[in-house]
């Protein structure tokens, strides 16, 4: 699992970028992403977010690869 920014909702605030401990996050195109492999699940964004853009989701290839062995 990993925090991932919803495009649709994200305001390009950057309260995330400064609140993760981390430093998972950055800008692009003034869109907040997430880079899953330093994400600790902390969920420190989520609650500086004030758009509810940021959401926890499964790595989807991790769970494909878990599958497909
Ligand atoms: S805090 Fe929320 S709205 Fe602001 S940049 Fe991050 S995801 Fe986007
Ligand atoms: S859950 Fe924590 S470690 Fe992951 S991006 Fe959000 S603030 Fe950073």
């Amino acid at each position: 699992m990993s925090a991932f920014v919803l495009d649709k909702l994200c305001k390009g605030c950057q309260r995330c970028v400064r609140a993760c401990p981390e430093g998972a996050i950055s800008m692009a195109l003034s869109l907040a992403v997430v880079e899953a492999s330093k994400c600790t699940e902390c969920e420190t964004c989520m609650e500086a977010c004030m758009h509810g853009a940021i959401t926890l989701v499964q790595d989807v290839k991790e769970d494909l690869k878990a599958i497909q062995g």
